[in-house]
């Protein structure tokens, strides 16, 4: 991998233009600037996609100035941490004055933000040395701290003592965790002690700020590393992950305690889904099982069963993703996931059916994918068990073979893909308009979704006439 490292010479050609420009408005207008931060980390290893990030001598009243008077739009988005976004040709740059951040007595908010001259000062407070270079068209890459190295070393490392770094901002552990899940890297000796040390102290972070962290691992289909690896530092941003550590779920079918099997699920559903996983259900795997340990209990036998762990898991997991301020796009879908994820489905078209309307009540128009996402769930989630659970694989492929006959035959689950409807009924039967059309059409559609009559006209005609016993006109 480290072959695939361009040399910072190869940066100047990675540099969007753009973003030249901007350096060259700076300097232009006499103050020093420099990209920094994810666009050089992500550069150097090959990926120039990143968005642009710039940081500069001038004050943000003098930024903000010199790209007014070359005619680029401004607009003030953290002007009390000296940041400015400027729009360049469309793309967005943010472009920050050198800083250091001040003592941080709550852990949480830095008491005060200096501004300062030298931009070594600036990269000193960031928090990883991969993260913590500055690069410039023509005076080359900055790198005080041996960004580069650890690249090649593939290494997570704080810039500095990193207790201290921790102590300062407790997020930065779950950062690093992020990302070294991310970018598939091992965390430094020190640095990984450090993390284990100041773990606890993320009870002081805002939940929002813990969940966008969490959002990252998930989103980046490494959850079940995380879990796996960093476990002291998941549980400590997650408490609920706590309960779940070394839980033996008594049980033949589970190999595993309830957090390994939960982490198994997580790299299953990207496994069944080729690294695809829409983030919907990647947090419906982190969470399906999170309420397993408030619903355990023994029979005489010594049998763990955790009746109703989906029901009251989907509502322990709402409660999690809105209090980690979880996008409502994802974390609707995610609870009905975590919800139906024990949910029985046979290789039958009337299950198959149930369970699109099911999906079709609860998040309309989004029944086909969530169904698919269901099957890749309860994949996962047998794979994540023990190879006793291996063989219900086979039946979940045969429902998927069926889902995808239903949805290529245009699905019935709904009244409105009947092939009657409501006017074929006051032809028909002279029937006249009234909710009795309602009944008679719901009578047909749970016909038709059980298999007793194909959703055609004129079975459906004939069906109802002997069902309800109206002549047809
Ligand atoms: P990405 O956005 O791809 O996750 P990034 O490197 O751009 O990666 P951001 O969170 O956007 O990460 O932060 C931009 C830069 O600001 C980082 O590269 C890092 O130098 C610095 N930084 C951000 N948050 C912190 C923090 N809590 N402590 C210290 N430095 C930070
Ligand atoms: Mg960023």
């Amino acid at each position: 991998m480290a072959l695939s490292h361009i040399s910072h010479d190869g940066l100047g050609a990675a540099c969007p233009a753009y973003a030249l420009k901007a350096l060259d408005v700076l300097e232009s207008a006499g103050w020093e600037a420099w990209v920094v931060g994810g666009w050089v980390r992500d550069a150097l290893r090959g990926l120039p996609g990143h968005d642009v990030d710039v940081t500069t001598s001038a004050p943000w009243q003098e930024v903000e100035r010199a790209f007014a008077a070359a005619g680029f739009p401004v607009h003030e988005t953290g002007t009390a941490h000296g940041t400015v976004t400027v729009v360049m040709d469309g793309k967005p740059v943010e472009v920050t004055t050198y800083r250091v951040e001040g003592t941080y007595s709550d852990l949480r908010h830095p008491d005060e933000v200096r501004f300062v001259r030298d931009v070594r000062e600036d990269l000193a407070r960031r928090d990883f040395t991969v993260n913590a270079m500055a690069w410039h068209p023509t005076r080359g890459l900055l790198d005080p701290f041996g960004g580069e190295g650890d690249l090649n070393l593939r290494v997570i490392r704080a810039v500095g003592v990193p207790r201290e770094r921790f102590e300062e901002d407790a997020l930065r552990v779950l950062r690093a965790v992020r990302f070294a899940a991310r970018m598939g890297f091992s965390v430094e000796a020190a640095t990984q002690e450090a993390l284990v040390a100041c773990a606890p102290e993320l009870t002081y972070i805002a939940q929002e700020r813990i969940g966008q962290e969490l959002d990252g691992i998930v989103r980046c289909g490494k959850m079940g590393w995380a879990l796996m690896n960093e476990t002291d530092v998941m549980c400590a941003a997650l408490p609920e992950l706590q309960a779940m550590r070394g839980f033996d779920q008594h049980n033949p079918y589970h190999f595993y305690d309830v957090l390994e099997h939960t982490a198994r699920v997580c790299m299953g559903v990207q496994e069944f889904t080729g690294g695809l996983a829409r983030p919907e259900l990647q947090w419906a795997a982190f969470l399906h099982d999170v309420a397993k340990p408030v619903c355990f209990s023994l029979d005489a036998e010594g049998g763990g069963h955790f009746f109703k762990h989906p029901v009251v898991g989907a509502s322990m997991a709402d409660r999690i993703m809105r209090r980690l301020a979880v996008r409502r796009e994802v974390a609707v879908p995610a609870r009905l996931l975590v919800r139906y994820h024990d949910h029985r489905v046979f290789a039958t078209q009337r299950s198959v059916r149930r369970t699109m309307q099911k999906f079709s009540h609860e998040c309309p128009g989004q029944e086909t994918r969530l169904t698919y996402e269901l099957l890749d769930l309860k994949r996962a989630d047998a794979i994540g068990k023990s190879w006793r659970a291996y063989g219900f694989i086979q039946t979940l492929d045969q429902i998927s073979a069926l889902v995808r006959e239903e949805v290529s035959r245009g699905p019935v689950f709904k009244e409105s893909q009947l092939a009657v409807g409501g006017r074929d009924l006051m032809s028909e039967f002279g029937m006249r308009p009234g909710p009795g059309i309602g009944v008679f059409l719901d009578a047909m559609l749970v016909a038709v979704v059980d298999g007793v009559v194909p959703n055609e006209r004129e079975a459906l005609l004939a069906w109802l006439e002997e069902y309800s016993g109206m002549p047809r006109v």
